[in-house]
Formats: structure tokens, sequence, C-alpha cells
């Protein structure tokens, strides 16, 4: 039996989707980290929400948006701490196309239309 899929709404995606230590003697096997965790570093660490608005901007559980976030946190900790690369690719996500009515999230990049900024 299989667990339906959650997809969690993701407003942006990486510029890259390598990151790590820039000189090349590291051998260590890359991390992959999902597209839903990096989102999770993005509105948690960058744009400051909590994790409660996170978790309603990702239209997930609050407990899923802690566990997913401290997965990406771990991610980050290894990749500076130990010289993992980070590989940001794949997921259970969808990406948002700024018309989500009910959870208008404001700042998606992917809003083009209505640039009308008063
Ligand atoms: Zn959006």
């Amino acid at each position: 039996m299989s667990r339906p899929r959650k997809w969690r709404m993701v407003c942006d995606m990486p510029s890259s989707k390598w990151f790590g230590p820039l000189n090349r003697d590291s051998l260590k096997p890359e991390l992959c980290m999902s597209i839903e965790e990096y989102e999770c570093i993005r509105l948690i660490d960058l744009e400051k929400l909590t994790q409660e608005e996170t978790a309603q901007r990702m239209q997930v559980a609050r407990t899923t948006v802690q566990r997913i976030y401290e997965q990406a946190r771990m991610k980050v900790a290894k990749s500076l701490v130990e010289g993992f690369m980070l590989k940001i690719e794949g997921g259970d996500y969808e990406l948002c196309d700024g018309k989500q009515l009910l959870t208008h999230c404001g700042s998606c990049h992917r809003m083009g239309h209505g640039h009308s900024q008063d």
C-alpha cells in the first residue's frame, strides 16, 4: 500500500542545484537536499517566517515543516562543517503559480502580472 503523496507548495526554485566547497579536494559524496527542504530554509531563515506561517505557505502540517526543516538544517550544517556538496533537487513539491487564492503567498517570484507597487 502506498501513502498518498502530499505535495508541498514551493514558491521559488534554487538558483543553482549545486552548492559546496569551492576547493575541489573534497571527495565527500554529495548530500541530496529536496526542493521542499530548500524552501523551508528560504522561508524560515531568509524570510523570517515562523514554522506555522511556513506550514501555511507550503500547505502542510506544522509538524511536517518542523521535520523537513530539521533535515534541511542538518544538511546545511554537514555541508558547512564537513565539506559536503549539496545537490538540491527532487522531492514532493508543486511549484506555486502565484494564483493560490487561499494562501496568497505575496512574495511569489512567479507573479509576473500586476506589477503596480503602490
Ligand atoms: Zn507563491
